[in-house]
């Protein structure tokens, strides 16, 4: 009998991602008891008509396999909302694929479109598994860093975006709302992006899983990027449901854009996953096409909770840059006597019961946000003043 050599059987592209931070720090939660304002989940369900939706699927035999792009109703109902939210208008037989969430669709997207040796233009920080993906398939990814600039809002270099387009360039990735950031990419940004975009003749995959997370007093509303002129036809445009119905557990995603583009996308797709969660995608069905009351009361309440962890941790003693979407808050830890994001993420649970996460894994240039940590505010009122009251103490201690 022969053995096996006792080196790490993981292909070497994959060699440099660890367990994902999340997990990381959401085991770190349980085993110390913390307050989890680490992996962005709500405490609380999605609306009931969804729910019951789900569960009447399930008692009435909706549990085989869905067709391949996803069952029609809810295809359907992808394409109304974005026609009603973002007047964009999809095909829902031909331009729509749902996914095993948005994770599964931006996979999916990259390893369909990039070639090995095929750059990416991102931004960073960026979400975890677009590194993960871009690796997956063999291609490069080129971060433009987002800076905190004067006017306390998260900004690139236009330059360096410039700069990062190049003869390999394949696409670019684009998050706005930004996780973990918060921040909303402004119309004249997102010219610069689809102008570079046309100028090189490269693709665009836009995830947009925080678009109905924008607060009433953000410098500009969500813009998707398929809608600026010329980039329907080289965007594919992502989104789920699990931040806008709080049900991150489902993975039910979608990818939209033009036929030739989703079904490359579902060529590829079909082999991860085939299909994913058939009882859910009703349900999910019924959720986009509740009243725009849901999404609005939705928004007022996140904001109203980003509001009450922004208060508590400046009077914590953080320096707080108050985001304009999404789940999450980036605060400094310097005054905190902080000099290292992971060090004093690690040690936050034992030393006042609270998880967040270090935002500077999310960097290729870890020095960009060396001492970042991000805060999810997505938690019931009461668990963010248990939060914010622990943290107060830990400030107390160090002052
Ligand atoms: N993109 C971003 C920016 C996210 O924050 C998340 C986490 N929800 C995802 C994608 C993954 O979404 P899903 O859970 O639908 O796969
Ligand atoms: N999107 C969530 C976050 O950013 C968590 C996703 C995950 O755990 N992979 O916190």
């Amino acid at each position: 009998m022969t053995t096996l050599p006792d080196v790490d059987p993981l292909v070497a592209r994959m060699r440099p991602f660890g367990t994902t931070i999340f997990a990381e720090m959401s085991a770190l939660a349980v085993r110390t008891g913390a307050v989890n304002l680490g992996q962005g989940f709500p405490d609380s369900d999605g609306p009931p008509e969804m729910l019951a939706a789900a569960a009447e699927a399930l008692r009435t035999g909706q549990n085989q396999y869905p067709p391949g792009p996803g069952v029609p109703a809810l295809r359907a109902a992808v394409a109304a909302h974005q026609r009603r939210f973002w007047h964009l208008a999809y095909d829902p037989d031909a331009e729509i694929v749902i996914t095993a969430g948005a994770t599964e669709a931006i996979a999916a997207s990259i390893l369909a479109l990039c070639e090995p040796g095929d750059e990416v233009v991102c931004f960073e920080p960026y979400y975890d598994s677009y590194a993960a993906s871009v690796a997956l398939a063999g291609a490069v990814r080129r971060p433009v860093t987002l800076r905190p600039d004067e006017t306390g809002r998260y900004a690139f270099d236009p330059a360096q975006l410039r700069a990062a387009f190049g003869p390999r360039t394949r696409l670019v990735l684009l998050n706005s709302p930004h996780n973990p950031t918060g921040k909303v990419f402004t119309p004249d940004e997102l010219a610069l992006i689809a102008e570079l975009c046309q100028q090189h003749d490269v693709y665009a995959v836009t995830d947009e899983v925080y678009e109905h997370l924008v607060f009433t007093d953000a410098a500009s509303r969500h813009l998707p990027l398929a809608g600026l002129p010329g980039m329907r036809e080289r965007t594919l445009r992502i989104s789920s449901a699990g931040k806008t119905f709080s049900c991150t557990g489902w993975k039910i995603g979608w990818v939209s854009g033009p036929t030739r583009l989703v079904s490359a996308v579902l060529r590829v797709k079909q082999f991860l996953t085939f299909v994913n969660a058939a009882p859910l995608q009703p349900a999910v069905a019924v959720a986009l096409g509740l009243p725009d009351a849901y999404f609005t009361g939705f928004r007022d309440d996140l904001q109203r909770r980003r509001d009450q962890l922004v208060a508590g941790l400046v009077d914590a003693g953080f320096d707080v840059l108050s985001p304009e979407g999404t789940y999450f808050v980036t605060a400094d830890v310097t005054a905190l006597g902080g000099r290292d994001g992971v060090e004093f993420c690690r040690s936050l649970p034992e030393r006042c019961g609270v998880v967040a996460v270090p935002t500077q894994v999310f960097y290729d240039d870890p020095e960009a946000g060396r001492r970042l940590v991000r805060f999810a505010f997505c938690k019931r009122p009461e668990v963010l003043t248990e939060a914010v009251d622990r943290l107060r103490d830990l400030a107390g201690q160090t002052r």
